[in-house]
């Protein structure tokens, strides 16, 4: 796929950022790429329009950008997983680890119902520690993940291990 290449080339590599040695991947190069992010948009909607997702899950902060275009145009609902303290309702929570620490991720109660068939949207997936969170919260809920889908990611992706058994869906690997 064509596109791919040029999704690839918009996305900008900032070295030692945040920290020493991290070679950083930055979307936002891509989002200012009106044909790539459209690409990247497209294809994921290709994917997910007749698999009767009723959900598009996106992690904080970078899979907002990606995940409300998608849900908009398969017809499903968008439900924002937010670092903690952020949503004011009722809120369930999992933690995960970070390489220094622990994060947690919240969903509100009430926005997903049991047996409602969902899709995880994140920029990038490293670990897959975020993601697996993210697909806790929703199989707490009854839900069922269908699949995890990111715009970045290493092909040997150790994260597979980590993601319950889900199926992750990557357009592109690190720069
Ligand atoms: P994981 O939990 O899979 O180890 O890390 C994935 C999370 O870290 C994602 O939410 C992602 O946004 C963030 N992340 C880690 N490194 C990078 C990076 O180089 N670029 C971007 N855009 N996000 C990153």
């Amino acid at each position: 796929d064509p596109r791919l290449q040029a999704i690839s080339n918009a996305i900008r590599v900032v070295p030692h950022f945040p920290k020493q040695g991290i070679m950083f991947q930055d979307i936002t190069t891509l989002l200012l790429d009106h044909k790539a992010f459209k690409h990247t948009v497209d294809i994921f909607v290709d994917r997910y329009k007749d698999m009767d997702i009723s959900v598009v899950a996106g992690v904080e902060a970078r899979g907002f950008m990606f995940g409300p275009s998608i849900a908009l145009a398969i017809g499903a609902k968008f439900v924002p997983l937010r670092k903690p303290k952020k949503l004011p309702g009722e809120v369930i929570a999992e933690a995960y680890e970070l390489e220094y620490g622990r994060d947690c991720l919240e969903m509100h109660v009430g926005a997903v119902e049991a047996g409602e068939r969902a899709i995880v949207i994140d920029d990038l997936v490293a670990t897959g520690g975020t993601l697996s969170a993210a697909i806790r919260l929703l199989e707490r809920v009854g839900a069922q993940v269908v699949e995890c889908g990111c715009v970045i990611g290493l092909r040997e992706v150790k994260g597979q291990l980590r993601l319950n058994g889900k199926p992750l869906y990557i357009l592109v690997e690190p720069r």
